[in-house]
């Protein structure tokens, strides 16, 4: 129990002398109140007796009531006058008082005696005037005494009072002190407990590294120590040997920040597990007064990580690893090759034709068919090489031990080879598979992501050619390859409604000039890459299967058009053309959406003109000239487009329904070019030009000829029998308001821009 501090119990003796102060005070007072009343009872008593005795002098002493005893009684009180009684009197007076009480004493004894005396009655009252006096003042001296003995007693009570109420109080606050006491080490005991069951071991390490606390679990790493703590070497000890530096460091280091760091520990009986250290510098905490180290096991989640990242490395279709192990994969090659002093090189492989599988016989047999491609290519790679799936039908191979480009070529070739055997699949056997290679040799600068741009720039190159190749990876291909790369990012994030627009190119009759046709272009002017033609970016389109969209748009734009011009009073003659890619005709909802869309804007589908080429038309099962088939029922007219570009096959040809024939321009060139260098006049007929149409006139199709760029050709042209023209000579390509102008729609001073007006002019 604490002690009081020194002011209070010098507060307590000062208030306790008080008591006793004004207590003894009362005493003696009350005291002198009773000496002041008996002296004052006594002078009265001494003024009776003198009166008494005066009184004998003028009775007769024969007097037979009076008794003799008593009148002797006054007289002895009058020669002893009590020096009490007459203390109220100045010390003269009290002489005086004192002489004339003898003498009345010696008078009145006289008169008992019989003894004849002189009367001397003044003496008599001039006794009874101090008697008086002095009575008097005792009275008063009484009375004052006992108001302040009363005084005394009350201040003394106060006192005590005052004194109780603080000698309360302070039990009241000794007692609160030890219930806090109390809670206190309840508190603790309740935190040792909590401390003592929690898995996590806390420790608390002085500056010299000695431990001045553990809790109870600390024993599993640093065992029970009774009385002596165990150190910093016996937490240090328990980490691996090459861990023990790191784990010291983080201990004692003065920027203990309360990162945890994980180490390896092992535990008394031997067994290992991982821990998270965390010291947090305690040291100006005055209770810990150091490094507080906190070990949490965190085994479990290790595994866990460390399983989730195998799951997150490993392909679960074909169990080999994934994308995201390249580098590491990289990383180990590349320490092979410093040791054998070789390339690395790093090859893409895609299937050609794989999507095609997996679209017709569904993803099961598309998955197998992956899962025996694997095991094929893993039996044909050296063992060091390492193959990984980097995505869909795309395998990376990582070539350890190459010596130059061509052997990395050849390596590739083998690869290639495996597909060779066709593939069996759901009991079924399968038109041989093939792949597209490309092969990048690995600079020592080169990271994962790198390499694989680089071998998928010069795979997509070997897809290009044809597919079933190994190409080896250039600079150049790469500047051509970001291009694309940025132009279809941009086509893909496209807001059409605000990127593209129409142009329109009118067909003309070769002989009147009259429009009979336009045809619709499409424009596309991207924020991102800029405008960019249609020859760069439909191709990119049809590749992601985003030319359906975008087809979709084109439809709708040029149903709006013709909707709009017709109600202007457009010809009823003039139709409208637009072009259709091959993809477009490969999807079923093709020739829906464009019944639907025709019908949506109420026009008669022979007032538009579906161009398609030849190759998409020719090159599949007979699904596109079946859709052809519908759409030529539905009284939409078609134009074979780009006629004579390709490998124009007259024979396939007959058997895809058409409505017109448009000659390539690049024919049209290239008989030019010729007519001029022999020296011929480019304006008679050319008998090229001349066998399309015959050949067309038997299919009862007439022929539009495209890029006619001069009046020569023109002629030429009539002479060959084609019925219409469509080229810079006749018109560009031109937005709708100019080409209002073109067809005669716009306002009457507008329109004297029509193409027989520029020829004339
Ligand atoms: P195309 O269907 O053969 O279109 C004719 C192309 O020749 C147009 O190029 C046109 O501007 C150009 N041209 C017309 N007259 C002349 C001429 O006298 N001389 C020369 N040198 N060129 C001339 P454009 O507009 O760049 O279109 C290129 C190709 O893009 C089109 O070839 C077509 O295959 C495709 N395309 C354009 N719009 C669309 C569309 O909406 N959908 C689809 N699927 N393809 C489109
Ligand atoms: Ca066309
Ligand atoms: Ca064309």
């Amino acid at each position: 129990m604490g002690r009081l501090p020194l002011h209070k119990s010098l507060g307590v003796a000062f208030v306790a002398m008080v008591i006793v102060a004004a207590l003894s005070a009362a005493g003696y007072l009350s005291l002198e109140a009773f000496e002041e009343r008996d002296a004052a009872a006594k002078a009265i008593d001494l003024q009776v007796a003198t009166l008494n005795v005066g009184a004998l002098e003028v009775t007769s002493p024969e007097e037979p009531d009076l008794d003799d005893v008593e009148k002797w009684g006054w007289i002895t009180e009058l020669r002893s006058p009590a020096d009490d009684a007459l203390h109220a009197l100045t010390e003269d007076e009290a002489e005086e008082a004192r002489l004339q009480l003898a003498e009345i004493a010696d008078h009145g004894a006289m008169v008992l005696r019989g003894v004849a005396v002189t009367e001397e009655e003044h003496q008599h009252e001039r006794l009874q005037t101090l008697l008086a006096f002095a009575a008097d003042r005792s009275a008063r001296d009484a009375i004052t005494a006992r108001r302040q003995a009363y005084a005394a007693i009350a201040l003394a009570l106060a006192a005590v009072t005052a004194l109780g109420v603080e000698l309360l109080r302070r039990r009241f606050r000794r007692q609160a002190v030890a219930e806090s006491q109390r809670t206190q080490v309840r508190e603790g005991q309740r935190l040792q407990r909590l401390l003592n069951d929690s898995p996590d071991i806390f420790m608390v390490l002085d500056p010299g590294g000695a431990s001045t606390y553990q809790s109870a679990s600390a024993a599993r790493l640093v065992g029970r120590t009774r009385g002596s703590l165990p150190s910093i070497e016996d937490l240090v000890c328990r980490a691996h040997e090459q861990d023990r530096a790191r784990l010291r460091n983080h201990l004692v280091a003065s920027d203990a920040s309360g990162e945890p760091e994980v180490f390896e520990l092992a535990d008394l009986e031997g067994e290992t597990g991982w821990f998270a250290v965390r010291v947090s510098d305690l040291t100006d905490d005055e209770l810990v007064a150091g490094h507080l180290v906190t070990v949490s096991e965190i085994s479990r989640e290790v595994e866990l990580r460390n399983e989730l990242r195998s799951q997150a490395q490993t392909d679960h279709l074909t169990g080999l690893s994934n994308r995201r192990t390249l580098d590491s994969s990289l990383e180990r090659a590349r320490q092979a090759a410093n040791t054998s002093k070789s390339l690395i090189a790093f090859a893409t492989l895609d299937l050609d034709g794989f999507k095609e599988i997996n679209d017709s016989l569904g993803h099961q047999a598309g998955d197998e068919m992956l899962i025996k491609a694997t095991q094929r290519l893993t039996l044909a790679l050296p063992p060091d090489d390492i193959l990984l799936r980097l995505g869909g039908d795309e395998f990376g191979v990582v070539m350890i031990g190459v010596q130059n480009e061509t052997d990395a070529l050849n390596r590739s070739r083998v690869l290639l080879s495996v597909f060779d055997e066709p593939f069996k699949i759901q009991n079924q056997r399968l038109e041989p598979l093939r792949a597209s290679i490309g092969v990048a040799i690995a600079e020592p600068s080169h990271t994962g992501v790198d390499l694989v741009s680089h071998a998928d720039v010069a795979m997509y190159q070997a897809k290009r050619t044809g597919g079933s190749a190994v190409v080896a990876f250039e600079p150049a291909m790469e500047d051509e390859a970001t291009l694309t790369a940025n132009v279809t990012r941009a086509l893909r994030s496209a807001d059409y409604d605000q990127e593209f627009h129409l142009v329109f190119q009118p067909i003309v009759d070769s002989k009147t000039l009259e429009v009979v046709s336009l045809e619709a272009l499409l424009r596309w002017d991207s924020p991102l890459v800029g405008r960019v033609g249609p020859d760069r970016f439909i191709p990119l389109a049809e590749t992601s299967g985003e030319i359906c969209h975008i087809g979709e748009w084109v439809l709708n734009a040029v149903c709006a058009q013709l909707s709009a011009w017709i109600d202007q009073g457009l010809d009823d003659n003039v139709t409208m053309s637009f072009n259709v890619s091959a993809r477009q005709l490969t999807d079923a909802q093709f020739v829906p959406e464009v019944f639907k869309t025709v019908a949506a804007w109420n026009l008669d589908p022979a007032r538009l003109v579906i161009e398609v080429t030849e190759s998409s038309v020719i090159d599949d099962n007979g699904v596109a000239i079946g859709r052809l088939g519908e759409l030529r029922a539905r009284g939409f007219k078609v134009s074979i487009d780009d006629f004579g570009s390709g490998y124009s096959n007259l024979g396939q040809l007959l058997h895809v329904p058409f409505d017109i024939i448009k000659v390539d321009r690049s024919l049209l060139v290239t008989l030019s070019e010729k007519r001029e260098m022999h020296g011929g006049d480019p304006t008679d007929a050319c008998s090229i030009m001349q066998a399309v149409v015959s050949i067309a006139g038997v299919l009862g199709a007439p022929v539009v000829c495209e890029g006619v760029e001069t009046e020569a050709q023109r002629t030429s042209l009539i002479s060959s029998g084609i019925t219409y023209l469509q080229g810079y000579h006749t018109g560009r390509p031109s937005p709708a308001e100019q080409t209002e102008s073109v067809l005669g729609l716009g306002p009457v001073s507008q329109r004297g821009t029509r193409v027989e007006d520029r020829l004339a002019a």
